[in-house]
This record gives structure tokens, C-alpha cells and sequence, in this order.
């Protein structure tokens, strides 16, 4: 399998070299040549199959020429055995035929920890074997950058610095990824805010000389790997629901698109079918370009969801090349759009293409607040904002007689304030997280300049040699 770009304009690439990139030369974002598929047959078979051994069957077809199987499973199993109990992607029935999949039990309580608990073992093997070592370089508001580390700390050929606003993210997100204190990873508390965060990330890589000799390296959602990874738990759902016999509708808390742009995926390799129901909060741009055709940023709102609190929606490139059929010069001029004019209009096809599978639903704050209030009151989980969401707009959406799938992508724990102003009471906290409380911190406190950041990694990786 071959990977190529969105944009139409950059060489194609096997698997292992798309996953040490970033975005493809052209700007553009990499995607299969062709869809690998699964049969009938084998979707009945994967739904006796542990979690390890489905992704192994889903992710050959993406990565098998690149990575032997027995590294490739290796990998697997090592990520996953960081769930407690093997329990990477449990199913709740919620009942009236409706689902919750659990994707928040690994070690940082997002499921941003399916993902990266196995990039990083793949990045560290394909490193390794070139003989390389890559330095990734992240900001982050809070989540991505505890999964980051996570999933990234203690590789032998991988070193880590996570940039995050000093004071500006929760106490539990600032521990998760400050008391990890392992070799290859620093944190950094920027003075300044998130922007400022991801302004200075957004500098060093395009100092292409730094980024050459450092060997810069990127883990946010637009890597392929990643949305491989995240497929795994839309066919292992579907298989446990009797997919591809019948069709299966799938919820998603939607940010940044990489999460429901692997249903996607799902749905074209023949593992199941239905319809994928796109759920935001008040940060509403997906929602508002498929009502209305219309792509274009606002300013954010801050949310009690803040991992949706997006004002570009990268992953949805990937989308726009689907329906586009493949034509990376029209994707380019889309974007060329967005740059120039701030915003882009789809074409009657492209709506049309998108509306055949995908629906949208804007969810509140308040309204999130009420579910997750409304459902613990009735005995049921408690839920995290993000997940609250994703399961409004599926009630909203459920078919009569279609399995509908709410996809529940945090802890409730992790976003604890919210809870507890929804439902009068802080909800359990996990042992793993209250144990951070007493736990040693590491980070180092700069100026939001790039020059001070560039000095700071420079030292970091020379620090060996
Ligand atoms: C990142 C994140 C999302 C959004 O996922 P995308 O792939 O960016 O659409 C939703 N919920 C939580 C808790 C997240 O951390």
C-alpha cells in the first residue's frame, strides 16, 4: 500500500515514511491509494477476536508491506496492554438501541491513547531500523500532549518536548504530562497562551535547516498512522453488532475530523455501513458547512469541551478528496480559497457526495451539561462534556431498527469541574490520577520566543553527543 496526497502533487510514500512525515510537500495530507477490504466472512470472524488481534487483521492492509507482521503485532500488543484489564474498546448498551463505545480506558483517560500508545512503538521501530533518532515537538491545550507523552515515553529512538501554557491547563492535565520523568521527555510551561504555544511549534518547523538537523517530527491528528489506529474500533463495534449485515450508525464528538474520518474509512473497506453523525458544541464550522455548503472560521468559543474547541477542521481535507473523486487539483484550489478569502463553498457534487453519508448535530454546552446530569441521574454513566455531546446527537439521529454507536472519548474524571457543576458531585477519580497528586514534578519555565524555545530543544537533543 502507497500513500498519496490530498493535493495531488507529492510523490507517493509506503506506509513507514508517512508516518515519520507530516504533511505531504505539497500541504497536502496522505491518504491510501486504494481502499483495502474486509469481507463478510472475516467481519464474523473478528468478532471473537481480542482487541490485538483485530487491529492486526485491519492494520496489515495498511502497514503489512512496510512493517513484518511479527513487529507490527508486537507493537499492537504492547500498546494495548496499557488498558487495564485488555479493555481498549468496550461496548455499553445504553438500551433503546443505543451504544456507548468506551474508548477512555487507557493510561492518560482520552482516547487519543489508542492512537498514540501504538504510533509511538511504530515510529520507535521505524527509527530504529533507519538508524535515526526524531525529535517531536507538540503544543498542546491539555490532552494531546498527556497522550503524547504517554505513548512516547521511554522509546529508545524517540525524544519528546511538549510546549503548554504555563497556568492555563486543568492541575490533572498539567500532572498527567509533568510527572513523567523519563530521559526523553520535557515539558515546558510557556508564558503565554495556547496560540502562543503553537505559533513557536509552527516556527520551528518551517526553519527547514533546524528541522532537517533535528530531524522535527510531528503526532498530531493529521498522521495517518494515527486515523489507521483509530479504524480498528469502528470495525471491532460494528463486527459485535453484525456488521456488514446490517447497518450500523456511528456518533462522533468531532474536533479536528480525524476521529469519524476513520468511520469513514470503516465504511470503505466494507465493514459496515450507515450513517456517520458528526456532533460539535457551540465551535459549530462542520456543522454549519454541511447545512450550508459554506467552510469558513469564526473566532473559537471556549466550551466545557474544550477538545473540540476547533476553528479549522484539518482532517476534513481528507474528506474533501473523497468526495472530489480523488481530484487533488480541486482540493487545492478549495484550500487555496480558505487561505486567500478565509473561506471556501462546496460544489452541488461535493455536497451531495458528503450528505450520503454524513449528517451533523450542534450540541451546548448547557445541553451536555443536562445529559450528563440527566443520565447519571437515572443510574447510568457518568459522562464526560465531549461524550455527553456525541450521545445527544445520536438520540437525535437514532433510526428505528439501526444499532446507533456513541463514541465516548473521555474520562469523566478528566474534565471533573464540568461534571461536577452538572450533576453537584465530582466524579470518582481513577487511582492513576489521584495518585498524581503526590507525585514529583519536571518542567521548565520559558518565554513565549521562539528564539528561547529553538535554544532550549537544541540543547535537549545535543545533550548526548
Ligand atoms: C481530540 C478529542 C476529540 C476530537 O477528536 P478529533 O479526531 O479531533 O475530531 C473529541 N473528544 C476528546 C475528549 C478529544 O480529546
Amino acid at each position: 500500500m502507497r500513500y498519496i496526497s490530498t493535493r495531488g502533487a507529492s510523490p507517493a510514500l509506503p506506509f513507514d515514511a508517512v508516518m515519520l512525515s507530516g504533511l505531504a510537500p505539497d500541504g497536502g495530507l496522505y491518504m491510501p491509494e486504494t481502499w483495502p477490504q474486509i469481507g463478510a466472512d472475516e467481519m464474523a470472524a473478528l468478532a471473537t477476536r481480542t482487541y490485538p488481534e483485530a487491529a492486526l487483521q485491519v492494520l496489515k492492509r495498511f502497514a503489512g508491506e512496510a512493517i513484518p507482521l511479527a513487529d507490527l503485532y508486537a507493537a499492537i500488543q504492547a500498546a494495548y496492554a496499557t488498558f487495564p484489564g485488555g479493555r481498549v474498546a468496550p461496548l455499553r448498551d445504553l438500551g433503546d438501541g443505543v451504544h456507548l463505545l468506551e474508548l477512555f480506558h487507557g493510561p492518560t483517560f482520552a482516547f487519543k491513547d489508542v492512537a498514540l500508545q501504538l504510533l509511538g512503538r511504530l515510529m520507535d521501530w521505524g527509527l530504529k531500523r533507519s538508524g535515526r533518532r526524531a525529535l517531536i515537538v507538540g503544543a498542546t491545550s491539555g490532552d494531546t500532549g498527556s497522550a503524547a507523552i504517554a505513548g512516547l515515553r521511554g522509546l529508545a529512538a524517540v525524544d519528546v518536548v511538549i510546549l503548554h501554557p504555563k497556568g492555563k491547563t486543568s492541575d490533572i492535565q498539567r500532572r498527567q504530562m509533568t510527572t513523567v520523568l523519563d530521559e526523553n521527555v520535557r515539558n515546558v510551561a510557556v508564558e503565554g497562551n495556547f496560540d502562543d504555544c503553537q505559533a513557536i511549534v509552527k516556527a520551528l518547523f518551517s526553519d527547514a535547516a533546524l528541522a532537517e538537523r533535528l530531524n522535527l517530527a510531528a503526532v498530531n491528528s493529521i498522521n495517518w498512522a494515527r486515523i489507521a489506529a483509530q479504524i480498528v474500533y469502528y470495525v471491532t463495534a460494528a463486527a459485535a453488532l453484525g456488521a456488514p449485515g446490517r447497518e450500523i450508525d456511528f456518533a462522533v464528538p468531532t474536533g479536528n475530523f480525524g476521529d469519524i474520518f476513520a468511520g469513514y474509512a470503516a465504511q470503505k473497506m466494507g465493514a459496515v455501513s450507515g450513517r456517520l453523525i458528526v456532533a460539535t458544541n457551540e465551535n459549530d464550522i462542520l456543522k454549519r458547512c454541511l447545512d450550508t455548503g459554506v467552510y469558513e472560521p469564526r473566532g473559537v468559543v471556549e466550551t466545557t469541551s474544550p477538545s473540540m474547541d476547533i476553528q479549522v477542521s484539518s482532517n476534513f481535507e481528507r474528506l474533501l478528496f473523497e468526495a472530489a473523486d480523488r481530484d487533488g487539483a480541486a482540493v487545492a484550489g478549495l484550500m487555496d480559497d480558505l487561505k486567500t478569502r478565509g473561506a471556501f463553498t462546496l460544489g452541488g457534487n461535493l455536497r451531495a457526495a458528503i450528505a450520503e453519508r454524513f449528517d451533523a448535530e450542534r450540541v451546548t454546552s448547557a445541553e451536555a451539561a443536562g445529559e450528563i446530569a440527566a443520565l447519571s441521574g437515572r443510574g447510568g454513566p457518568v459522562l464526560d462534556p465531549h461524550s455527553a455531546i456525541g450521545l445527544i446527537a445520536a438520540r437525535r439521529r437514532k433510526r428505528p431498527g439501526v444499532p446507533m454507536v456513541a463514541l465516548a472519548t473521555a474520562h469523566a474524571a478528566k474534565f471533573g469541574d464540568a461534571v461536577r457543576a452538572a450533576t453537584g458531585q465530582a466524579p470518582e477519580l481513577p487511582s492513576a490520577l489521584a495518585a498524581l497528586a503526590n507525585l514529583p514534578e519536571r518542567f521548565d519555565i520559558l518565554p513565549a520566543e521562539t528564539g528561547a524555545i529553538r535554544a532550549y530543544i537544541e540543547a535537549f537533543a545535543a545533550r548526548k553527543s
